[in-house]
């Protein structure tokens, strides 16, 4: 996967169509604590990685507030994982291997090394121990190299277009976007 995919445009439209169906299916369900109905609170975002062109994309993460108990119920989103700064995609791109600092995240998105390092142990120390990960890398036949992640894992897709490659390893990692990812 070239970090070129991030140049394009349909990646970044299907995920946010995803985002905005995880978000439809939410406010259906109402609100987890106490079943109300849930009203729309986005939240603004200044995401880093993805090009100025596509930036509308990503100026909002979707959000809810409860109409009666006003807790807030924020759906998970292949467009953000968690509380990064990053777009999503950018940190399924990370290379595994080589100097951090000749990276092209590094290179061409001016990631530091120091987090390019942090997302390489993030994959190859903590997401092998995610349930989603325990549960789902049977499903890949033969074994994926866990030393090589993430991209090992995202070439076994078999969508032919890499846009649609990229978007379903993203859907893919959905389980594990919350809560557990390195900043
Ligand atoms: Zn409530």
């Amino acid at each position: 996967m070239s970090i070129e995919i991030l140049r394009d445009a349909r990646v970044h439209t299907l995920l946010l169509k995803i985002d905005q169906e995880l978000a439809r299916q939410h406010r259906e369900a109402g609100c987890g604590y106490c079943g109300a109905k849930l009203h729309c609170s986005n939240f603004p975002r200044k995401p880093r990685g993805c090009p100025e062109s596509v930036r509308e994309l990503y100026a909002k993460r979707l959000s809810f507030d409860c109409s009666s108990c006003d807790r807030r119920a924020t759906p998970s989103s292949v467009r953000f994982m968690d509380r990064r700064l990053y777009v999503a995609t950018v940190l399924a791109l990370v290379c595994p291997r080589g100097p951090a600092s000749r990276s092209w995240l590094c290179q061409k998105l001016l990631v530091s090394a120091a987090t390019v390092k942090r997302w390489r142990r993030w994959w190859h120390e903590t997401f092998v121990t995610t349930p989603l990960w325990l549960i789902k890398r049977a499903d890949f036949t033969p074994v994926v190299d866990e030393a090589t992640l993430p991209g090992s894992a995202i070439e076994r897709f078999n969508a032919s277009d890499p846009a649609d490659r990229i978007v379903q390893f993203l859907r893919f990692l959905l389980p594990a976007s919350a809560g557990f990812l390195p900043m």
